[in-house]
């Protein structure tokens, strides 16, 4: 069983008062609901984190970072480290999102630090993979895919492969409403674990691997029943503490 994770990354939103609002209202959803194999992951703004945690009273609800340092300390102004997100009660972190490779110029050679960075600070990283729409048209999804892995696993030793979770997001999904199709997504996922299990061939079947684009209360079942899907990165709908719990409780 690898089981199942439901991840809600704010991005750039919330404040005071609505994080206050949301972690009553999903603390109070949760109440009473038994899943002993899915694990829902808050992603609030760092500077949230100690506010988010010191809310949480559900034991399936759990606090990640939307993104980390490659470095432990020193002289890197506006940086956070592992740790430090550790320190603030997360067991998660972001890596390699498509905003952050799009607008902080993230390779995959720093993506593959960073995961390296979080395993080391006993973080799990979530590490985010996917083609943008003119890779995809061009068939090239699958090449994209397997380089963006490569980098990482090449940094990881075989007992660190088995610490990470992959999520793939289309960049062409990602807060446009339009969601790849279940067979696409099956399709890719199954690809992944493929590539997996060339590098590693006994750890592809225990590798999580996530699926995170315009999920919706009305596709997240669909997504989720997929055979090689083992949960959802949630990006526009976690604000929605309604439909995030909707998402949440899919049985
Ligand atoms: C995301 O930010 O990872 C994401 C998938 O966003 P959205 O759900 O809004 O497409």
């Amino acid at each position: 069983m690898r089981g199942e994770l439901i991840i809600g990354n704010w991005k750039l939103n919330g404040n005071l008062e609505f994080n206050e609002l949301f972690m009553m209202n999903l603390n109070r959803g949760l109440k009473g609901w038994t899943n002993d194999n899915r694990k829902i992951v808050i992603c609030p703004p760092a500077i949230y984190l100690h506010q988010c945690n010191s809310l949480l009273t559900d034991a399936h609800i759990l606090l990640g970072g939307q993104d980390l340092s490659t470095e432990v300390s020193g002289a890197y102004t506006g940086e956070i480290s592992g740790q430090m997100l550790k320190d603030f009660g997360c067991r998660y972190v972001l890596v390699g999102h498509s905003e952050r490779r799009l607008h902080h110029f993230e390779s995959n050679q720093v993506v593959a630090q960073k995961t390296l960075a979080a395993i080391q600070a006993g973080l799990t990283p979530v590490v985010c993979i996917g083609e943008t729409q003119a890779q995809q048209s061009e068939g090239q999804t699958v090449e994209v895919l397997k380089e963006q892995l490569s980098d990482i696993f090449q940094v990881l030793s075989h007992e660190d492969c088995l610490k990470i979770v992959i999520a793939y997001e289309p960049i062409w999904a990602i807060g446009t409403g339009i969601t790849a199709t279940p067979e696409q997504v099956q399709s890719t996922h199954a690809k992944i674990r493929e590539e997996i299990s060339i590098l590693h061939p006994t750890l592809s079947m225990q590798v999580k691997i996530l699926y995170g684009g315009s999920v919706r209360v009305s596709n997240a079942r669909e997504l989720i029943s997929l055979a090689d899907v083992d949960g959802l990165l949630v990006g526009g709908t976690s604000l929605v503490v309604e439909d995030f719990l909707q998402i949440c409780q899919i049985s």
